[in-house]
């Protein structure tokens, strides 16, 4: 890989790491209800969050030590400012192999052509229902419209593919939007792709039976659509099935019925440069401090270093004494 040349990333488990979640800010213009709470949170100030700069510096030295997949999220990465010129610096670092983006699709209409311009290739569009009513109800936001108006206008490119679509599934909510959703993975391109609710949400009313399990959702499809499962890529959180008849494909992410920390390959940069080394993490490494008081990159790679050593060995979700993070899934970077 023309990026390594430093050792590989390992942790202290054996696994190496080769995907780095960044987010590029905490704010956001949707309130969903398994993300954060009605009032929103107190944002970080301008100064707090990491320039374009300092994050393809960390970029390019992650890279080196071979993490080579970069996913930019949020909190909603395409409210802050001139993302796609962020898209350009990351893409243009040496042997990043994927580079890809999760985003509510709002501001896609805007931003697709100069995104894609700047080098984009792989999109995640995150719709939780294909009905206005019930998208508001999730959100909190009179958005689908202009989030379906986002995704036309992503997949009017060619050349950013796969197009995915995800769900979070949630029990009493999700059931009725299983169908329509496989309809439209097999009418269109779009891998959609359902992730089960985790307890990561501001208002935290998060409870193991509101989750909507994988093999469940899988239940409620194979009685309208036979289903058969696709090959497992190495390290994909995601089991892939296609429909037998042979249009179109769904996804599951079962990070609760079925954890796939064994696999983990992953880390994560907040907005204001908190190395996390689990979604579920309580403690995280400042690297915004040694950034800015003239770390070198040496320096910086043995903090990372020791940092990704000492990553979880599996989340604890539903195992008694079970303690949710302080961060909610916007403030950390999903
Ligand atoms: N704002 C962008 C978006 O919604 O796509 C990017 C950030 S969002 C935190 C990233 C992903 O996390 C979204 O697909 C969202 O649905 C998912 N997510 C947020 N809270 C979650 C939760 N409690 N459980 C499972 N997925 C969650
Ligand atoms: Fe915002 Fe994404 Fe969280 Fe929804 S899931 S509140 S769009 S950060």
């Amino acid at each position: 890989m023309s990026g390594l040349r430093r050792e590989p990333l390992l942790d202290g488990h054996g696994r190496r790491i080769e995907d780095v979640r960044v987010s590029v800010t905490d704010r956001c213009n949707f309130r969903c209800q398994y993300c954060m709470p009605a009032d929103g949170l107190p944002w970080l100030r301008r100064d707090e969050i990491l320039s374009f700069e300092e994050i393809t510096r960390i970029v390019r030295l992650l890279v080196e030590m071979g993490v080579p997949d970069v996913r930019l999220t949020g909190g909603e990465p395409l409210v802050r400012r001139d993302v796609p010129s962020l898209v350009r610096m990351v893409a243009g670092v040496d042997g990043v192999r994927d580079l890809s983006l999760t985003t509510n699709g709002y501001l896609l209409e805007r931003d697709a052509d100069a995104l894609v311009a700047a080098g984009l290739r792989r999109i995640n569009v995150s719709i939780d229902s294909l009905q206005r009513d019930r998208f508001f109800q999730i959100t909190r936001r009179d958005a689908l419209p202009q989030v379906l108006r986002g995704l036309d206008a992503i997949a009017r490119h060619p050349e950013v593919r796969p197009v995915k679509v995800n769900a979070v599934a949630i029990r009493g909510f999700t059931e009725r939007e299983v169908i329509p959703f496989c309809d439209l993975a097999r009418s269109t391109g779009f891998q959609v792709r359902f992730i089960e609710f985790m307890p990561l949400d501001g208002d935290r009313a998060w409870d193991r039976d509101a989750v909507l399990t994988g093999s469940e959702l899988r239940e409620l499809i194979a009685a309208v659509h036979p289903i058969e499962e696709l090959p497992r890529e190495p390290s994909s959180t995601a089991r892939v099935f296609r429909f037998r008849d042979g249009r179109g494909e769904i996804g599951f992410v079962d990070p609760v019925s079925d954890p796939f920390c064994a696999e983990c390959n992953r880390i994560r940069l907040t907005a204001e440069g908190a190395l996390r080394t689990c979604l579920f993490s309580h403690h995280e490494t400042d690297l915004r401090e040694p950034l800015r008081s003239g770390a070198d990159d040496d320096e910086l790679e043995r903090i990372v270093r020791a940092a990704v050593w000492r990553k979880e060995l599996k989340h604890r979700v539903g195992e008694p004494g079970f303690r949710q993070p302080a961060r909610t899934m916007s403030a950390i970077g999903g």
